[in-house]
């Protein structure tokens, strides 16, 4: 467990980290560590390149205070019915010599936003010293009482090495719902994509993680165990998630950036990516194979295929598979178009292949780049780069 610095280094400002969850979007971002204290696994861009290290717990109170007094400010500008208008308070802030722009700014956003919950940056906060982490939480309850979710990325590694008693302290002080990158609950594709934890790690952080009395959210990647490991990647994920029973599972799609080792695995030959049919034949067996659990399925992310294959176990099992299903029984021309619709926006479901409209526009894009059923995910693939 790494101890949080003394603050030898000055304070510089408020700070925020390069990302969030998606379901983080409306969130207060406190920035506790400073990159990924791993960042080996093959197929994440996100840090590569950047030092892991400890923000001093001071500088993150400071970053909270500064936020604190921009939310203070910007309440007494708005009207009773909590409306505000930014020009207003934009010269309000320029008149405040006290305020930080930054923190200002994430101020703004969150007042915006409703202000109901925060999240902990950067990849894996909970690797701080305990008592450093409760500190911290109890200076953003004693800030904001009104919160009420403060959530964190953690590695399944890092939480089976902390004591079930300091993860009921944290939850106790407030952080009740942890982000798992759980990826592949597979072996053979932890071990190939260097994500550093096995399939038994990832079961015992989660099931820690629910004793704690905290909400957890496991992040799955359709696509991770390329061709020669498709099928077992959906079995192993889904016997992991059986046994944890999480209360989200959320899909976020592989996808290879270039400069990634996972890049180079494919170059070469080591890697097979999985086309756009097989990742939905993958995502069948995964939610098929679904069972006794009650979580709420989740495709809040750009890259996946289908928008709405999303809803509660197990009642809504029977709807998700079916519109996989639906796709995959279509024509391959039907299906390139939709493939093509979606990546580029146009759809966000089966649906809206009914609006005309939309269909118009992707018929037309489809034959300007010359799509078929042979070219679609080559074509994709330079498309889906640029959402990473
Ligand atoms: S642990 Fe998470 S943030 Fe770190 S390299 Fe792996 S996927 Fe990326």
């Amino acid at each position: 467990m790494s101890t949080q610095k003394k603050a030898s280094e000055p304070y510089c400002g408020f700070e925020q980290g390069p990302i969030r969850p998606p379901s983080e979007a409306s969130s207060l971002l406190i920035r506790v560590t400073r990159n990924c204290p791993w960042n080996r696994c093959t197929f994440c861009p996100v840090y590569k390149g950047a030092q892991f290290s400890l923000r001093p717990v001071e500088h993150v109170k400071q970053d909270i205070d500064a936020v604190h007094r921009s939310v203070e400010m910007i309440r007494e500008t708005a009207d009773e019915s909590g409306r505000i208008r930014r020009a207003e308070i934009r010269s309000a802030a320029q008149n405040t010599e006290k305020l930080d722009s930054q923190a200002f700014n994430a101020a703004l956003n969150w007042f915006a936003g409703g202000m109901r919950s925060i999240f902990i940056q950067d990849a894996n906060s909970l690797i701080i010293k305990p008592s450093d982490l409760v500190e911290i939480l109890a200076h953003l309850k004693n800030r904001f009482p009104w919160v009420e979710r403060i959530t964190s990325y953690a590695r399944s590694h890092t939480i089976t090495r902390i004591k079930d008693d300091y993860l009921k302290a944290m939850m106790d002080a407030g952080l009740n719902r942890i982000h798992i990158g759980l990826e592949s609950g597979s072996d053979q594709v932890l071990k190939m994509t260097r994500k550093g934890v096995t399939k038994e790690i990832h079961i015992k952080a989660g099931l820690k993680v629910k004793k704690a009395g905290m909400e957890l959210s496991e992040y799955i990647m359709p696509g991770l165990g390329g061709r020669k490991y498709s099928e077992v990647h959906a079995l192993e994920t889904a016997d992991v998630l059986n046994q944890i029973d999480p209360e989200f599972i959320r899909l976020r799609t592989l996808a290879i950036p270039p400069g990634m080792e996972l890049y180079e695995d494919m170059e070469s030959g080591r890697f097979e990516k999985c086309t756009d049919l097989m990742m939905a034949k993958e995502t069948l067996l995964l939610i098929e194979s679904l069972d006794g659990i009650t979580s709420v399925v989740k495709s809040d992310h750009i890259l996946n295929l289908f928008e709405n294959v999303e809803g509660k176990l197990p009642e809504d099992k029977k709807r998700m598979l079916e519109i996989i299903r639906t796709f995959l029984e279509m024509k391959p021309e039907r299906q390139s178009l939709y493939q093509l619709g979606r990546r580029l926006g146009f759809f966000a479901n089966l649906g809206d292949m009914e609006s005309p409209r939309r269909l118009a526009k992707a018929e037309k894009t489809s034959k300007q780049l010359g799509i078929t059923p042979e070219n679609v995910d080559e074509v994709i693939d330079e498309l889906m780069r640029r959402f990473i």
